[in-house]
């Protein structure tokens, strides 16, 4: 058996590439708001079903920048330390401050109540992620958004194609952000796309990624560069017509990871899928009871070529750069006994049940 990653990209048949590719050669135009980026913002606002937008952007990191740029918030945001750093260093590279509220420790997304209890006078936005496609307490986070007029945020980097109470997850919040990086459920590559609930903001969005321009000689305000080029748009039509074998290959994998890590003592599955919640089988968490096992069997998949990720760790209120207080224990917690398995459309039952015995 080969090396077996946690994740593995998905590559479409390279004729389907090749064919898109064919086109944008003829009409020589490879970036600036192509006809192929036109074309993937469209199928995905059809695919995902949402009422807004899409704004596809060069990646999901600056995505998240854009967002809190076109919300104008500048000063306090509260976020969850148990997700990737993106969540955290977007706002600080934005100059805001970061305040810690900590998780529930079964859906492993942000405790509503946490939340309520880090509100100041300064509090501008709560940016919060769907853990593993996993959706946020919405109902709860809005009503505290609403009451103390704070804009509400979603990092739904793994969230592609989750649905929540018969809607797309996008349709929550004021915002959102979805990653399409190499590594996630579906790719362009590097990129990412934004949807903004509020007609200006989501307008905001859309010039702001590409420099501010109205048109050649006009601009609106000011931009970055956070456009998608053309070939990556390619990648993303191509992979497209993929996803129902890849959401399918997703989930053949995640049940048969489920039905034999039941009888496994010391670790088990590691979500608590929210309710009425129509999931993504974007990735497969297990928690360990300590982390001396949880390390045990990570050098031990290792010693069979077999890379399992610790993610998320370490738990961003412990990042000394951060300057919050670490006050987060649940996050910490799960943050040392967590790790996700390979897990990929096209994993091997043989290869899932060899990790499993390494378990
Ligand atoms: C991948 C990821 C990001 C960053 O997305 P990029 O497209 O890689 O910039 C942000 N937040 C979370 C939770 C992620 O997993």
């Amino acid at each position: 058996m080969l090396p077996i990653q946690v994740t593995e990209p998905f590559l479409p048949d390279i004729k389907e590439y090749q064919a898109l590719l064919a086109g944008i050669w003829e009409r020589n135009w490879l970036t600036n708001q192509g006809p192929l980026v036109c074309e993937l913002e469209k199928n995905l606002r059809i695919y995902l079903q949402v009422s807004s937008p899409v704004h596809c952007v060069a990646n999901g990191g600056l995505g998240l920048q854009i967002i809190l740029k076109a919300l104008g918030v500048s000063g306090e945001v509260i976020t969850t330390p148990f997700s990737y750093v993106a969540t955290t260093s977007a706002p600080l590279w934005e100059g805001c401050s970061v305040i810690f509220a900590d998780i529930d420790p079964l859906s492993l997304t942000i405790d509503p109540k946490a939340v309520e209890a880090a509100i100041t006078r300064r509090t501008q936005a709560i940016l919060a992620t769907h853990v593993f496609g996993n959706p946020c307490d919405v109902e709860a986070l809005a009503a505290i958004a609403d009451k103390h007029g704070l804009a509400l945020i979603y990092d739904a980097a793994h969230a592609f194609g989750v649905r929540y109470k018969g809607k797309s997850i996008l349709e929550y919040g004021d915002a959102s952000l979805v990653s399409t990086h190499a590594t996630k459920l579906f790719h362009t590559v590097e990129g990412g796309f934004v949807v903004a609930k509020d007609t200006e903001v989501s307008e905001k969005v859309e010039w702001m990624r590409r420099f501010g321009h109205a048109g050649p000689e006009q601009f609106k305000g000011i931009g970055m560069n956070a456009k998608m080029s053309e070939l990556h748009a390619a990648m993303g039509l191509s992979v497209m017509n993929h996803l129902p074998e890849i959401l399918s290959g997703r989930r053949r994998v995640v049940e048969h990871y489920q039905s034999i890590l039941d009888e496994k003592e010391g670790v088990s599955s590691a979500i608590t899928l929210r309710d009425h919640c129509e999931w993504n089988y974007a990735y497969f968490p297990v928690v360990f009871d300590s982390e001396e096992l949880l390390l045990r069997v990570m050098d031990r998949l290792k010693k069979n070529e077999i890379y399992a990720r610790r993610y998320f760790y370490p738990s961003l209120d412990s990042l000394d750069f951060v300057g919050a207080p670490k006050n987060c224990p649940q996050s910490l917690s799960v943050s040392t006994r967590i790790a996700c398995l390979p897990l990929n459309p096209n994993l091997k039952e043989e290869a899932i049940e060899k990790i499993v015995s390494c378990i």
